[in-house]
């Protein structure tokens, strides 16, 4: 078994949903993940928030602009007529759906009823398209399996739903399901959180013992750096899930920042692949990627809160640490980067719904100083701390820029830096110069 996943960018058209179909039908069995027409969830993001505005007839608005896309969507991608009428009263329902809230008392739960819409439809284009085409494939609902509790996976119980869900549908080896929706221990409909179809598509490679997990979107693989914000990058062939979860959760947008940890679990290969471009080899991120290559990529990560707690009682004293972390994790907030001196310590957090709370507790164990607007950039790569040159190397390449902390050594494949968010450009492009045109690479 495979599990492919297909992002927003590759259902996004008719003519992308065609090169989906060609990249899926035939071959190994598969379960394949889409996420939502790109630009949907975003939409539907906008219509909750006017619903909590109290603004009912922008929400309707919003609704209707869905219209003309989707209307040229279906008649571009299905040929028939009983396939296009499926099509337009499926979407049909699904308007009058996300205009039947009310903004007296909307609500988180409907709020993700709304968010889940984007991939119900997305699947039933599809679906619908196979189908025309005359290919054996079933239409699985995430709902009936893919389940969480207190946002996390319910590995066993999604495994035994799956198995289930699929033995359903004998002699058929083509699924097609919604990623980043889910049902929670309330029942109700949850998500997992955004760019989340990545990681449905690794909690199923790991339920259903897949071979590999491919996720394939709009560019051909994990890239040197961040390509919205420096140019010339290139993509790296391999990761360990170690580099890769590092780089998923300091920014590179490209992986959701679990995807790697259900994967790993099971030592399954997660392939990065692109849609439009299915000759390139892609990135492979899997247990066999060890190679020497001290850095393997940049990432950044904006809207970070540094916080500096200096106390003469830390001192020489022991248990400050344990009260500081304790009140972190009161208020379920972790931390990214840590330094300390004798006398203050500094940390970073990107949680800062509760920040205020924080900063009042902390107050009471010292002086406090906040920092916002701050960017993490994070260097990656297994070898790095075996080559003592790196670290200094990073460190001159920043030397023009105001670097607030710096963490080496944490863990044996990152070097990160906090720098204010206005420099985060820069710093990439300087480091991308300074580690890449040389003979590292
Ligand atoms: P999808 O909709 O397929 O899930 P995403 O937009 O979530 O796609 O992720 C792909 C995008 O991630 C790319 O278009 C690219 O702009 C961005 N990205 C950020 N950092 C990196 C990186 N290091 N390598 C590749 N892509 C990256
Ligand atoms: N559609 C969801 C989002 O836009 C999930 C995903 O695309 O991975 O965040
Ligand atoms: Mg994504």
């Amino acid at each position: 078994m495979l599990v492919y996943k297909f992002g927003g960018t590759s259902v996004g058209s008719a003519e992308n949903m065609i090169q989906v179909s060609n990249l899926i039908v035939g071959g190994e069995s598969k379960i394949v993940v889409l996420s939502a027409v790109s630009g949907t969830t975003n939409s539907l993001v906008g219509i909750c928030d006017a619903y909590f505005a109290g603004d009912k007839q922008l929400a309707e608005k919003l609704v209707e602009d869905f219209r003309p896309k989707y209307d040229k969507h279906i008649f571009e991608l299905l040929q028939e007529q009983s396939s296009r009428d499926q099509a337009n009263d499926l979407m049909e329902e699904k308007y009058a759906l996300l205009k039947s809230f009310s903004v007296e008392g909307f609500s988180e739960i409907e709020e993700r009823q709304i968010h889940a819409q984007g991939e119900l439809i997305s699947t039933k284009l599809m679906q619908l398209y196979l189908e025309e085409q005359g290919v054996n494939s079933a239409l699985i609902p995430a709902l009936d399996f893919m389940r969480t509790e207190n946002g996390e996976p319910l590995y066993d119980e999604i495994e035994k739903r799956l198995a289930e869900v699929l033995a359903q549908h004998k002699g058929v080896d083509l699924f097609i399901t919604q990623g980043y929706i889910c049902t929670n221990e309330f029942e109700q409909v949850d998500n997992l959180k955004r760019g989340g179809s990545d990681y449905t598509a690794s909690i199923i490679g790991a339920c259903a013992n897949a071979k590999e997990v491919q996720i394939w979107t709009d560019i051909d693989g994990m890239h040197n750096n961040d390509p919205r914000f420096v140019e010339g990058t290139k993509a790296v062939e391999c990761l360990t899930y170690d580099e890769a979860a590092e780089l998923a959760y300091f920014g590179a947008k490209i992986l959701h920042p679990l995807t790697v940890l259900p994967a790993k679990k099971k030592n399954i290969p997660v392939r990065l692949k692109n849609t439009m471009q299915p000759e390139a080899l892609g990135t492979v991120i899997g247990p066999n990627c060890d190679t020497s290559l001290p850095v393997k990529s940049i990432a950044a990560k904006n809207g970070i809160v540094a916080i500096k707690i200096r106390s003469s009682r830390m001192l020489m004293a022991y248990g400050f640490l344990k009260n500081v972390f304790q009140i972190f994790e009161d208020y379920q907030t972790p931390i990214d980067m840590i330094t300390t001196s004798e006398v203050a310590v500094s940390l970073t957090i990107d949680k800062t719904d509760n920040l205020q709370s924080i900063l009042a507790d902390l107050r009471e164990l010292g002086q406090v100083e906040v920092d916002e607007d701050q960017s993490i950039v994070c260097v990656v790569g297994q070898g790095l701390i075996e080559d003592s040159t790196i670290v200094s190397r990073v460190t001159t390449a920043l030397n023009s820029l105001k670097v607030r902390m710096i963490s080496y050594g944490g863990s044996a494949n990152n070097i990160s830096i906090l720098i204010p968010s206005e420099n985060k450009n820069e710093a990439l492009n300087l480091l991308h110069s300074e580690l890449y045109t040389t003979s590292l690479v």
